[in-house]
């Protein structure tokens, strides 16, 4: 039985202020919710988090990190420094990432395996957009995401790793593929994860996000291999992200 981890993605949202009121909030109601929760915040906020976060089950995450370890590569923030910061997980390759950053399938495979040298979880995003699923492309667009991931991983670092299913036209749009398309893909990440390990496929977490909400998470989280959500726009609301978390 695959234990649900529900994750918040602020991406560029939040002040000092903000983020102190949200935490609290959350905080407050979050209890002995039966399923993992975590939050991934933008990078000048760890340290704020971190504190936060420091009397709670609520997991740290960051949003993204660097290939390198070191050294002069302006603007990057590495593996290390993330752990300075008591980060249990990092998002890898989100489409916003991949669209606006060029982030490319092989770029997304070494940061993953950055991740999993230092000891991070990562989550690694993979979706389609609308036109590759109208074009009856999405099988091959994400298997070829996930594959290129898959090659540059050891077969003992698959249970380490969080996938997240994230079909782009259903980011910030609210639009929500329906739980049977979420399912049919989710389903279809399980069987390549599989060729690589049979068994650490059952136990990898495969998240589905793109408008998850409090009214659809509960149709969405009751499929056989969704796992979990990552959440962007409803993690920034304490209500929603507590009532996803339920639903978990
Ligand atoms: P959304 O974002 O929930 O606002 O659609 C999800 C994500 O981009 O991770």
């Amino acid at each position: 039985m695959r234990r649900k981890l529900v994750a918040g993605n602020w991406k560029m949202n939040g002040s000092i202020a903000a983020n102190a009121l949200l935490l609290a909030e959350i905080k407050a109601e979050f209890g002995n919710a039966a399923c993992d929760a975590a939050v991934c915040v933008p990078a000048p906020y760890l340290a704020q988090c971190q504190a936060l976060l420091s009397d709670s089950a609520i997991a740290l995450g960051a949003q993204d990190l660097s290939i390198h370890e070191a050294g002069a590569y302006t603007g990057e923030v590495s593996a290390t420094m993330l752990l300075e910061f008591a980060c249990r997980y990092v998002i890898v390759g989100h489409s916003e990432r991949r669209a606006y950053f060029g982030e490319t399938d092989e770029l997304v495979a070494q940061k993953t395996a950055r991740a999993l040298r230092a000891g991070l979880v990562p989550i690694v995003c993979v979706g389609e957009t609308l036109a590759q699923r109208e074009a009856g492309q999405t099988d091959a667009i994400v298997g070829q995401q996930i594959d290129a991931v898959l090659s540059l991983i050891a077969e003992n670092d698959l249970a380490k790793i969080v996938v997240a299913y994230e079909p782009v036209w259903a980011i910030g749009t609210g639009k929500t593929a329906t739980p049977e398309m979420a399912q049919e893909v989710h389903a279809m990440l399980r069987k390549r994860l599989s060729a690589k390990n049979t068994q650490a496929a059952t136990e990898v977490k495969i998240l589905y996000g793109g408008s998850m909400k409090p009214e659809n998470a509960k149709e969405l989280l009751a499929m056989p291999d969704i796992d979990g959500g990552l959440i962007g726009g409803a993690a920034l609301k304490a209500a929603d992200f507590l009532s996803i978390i339920c639903a978990a």
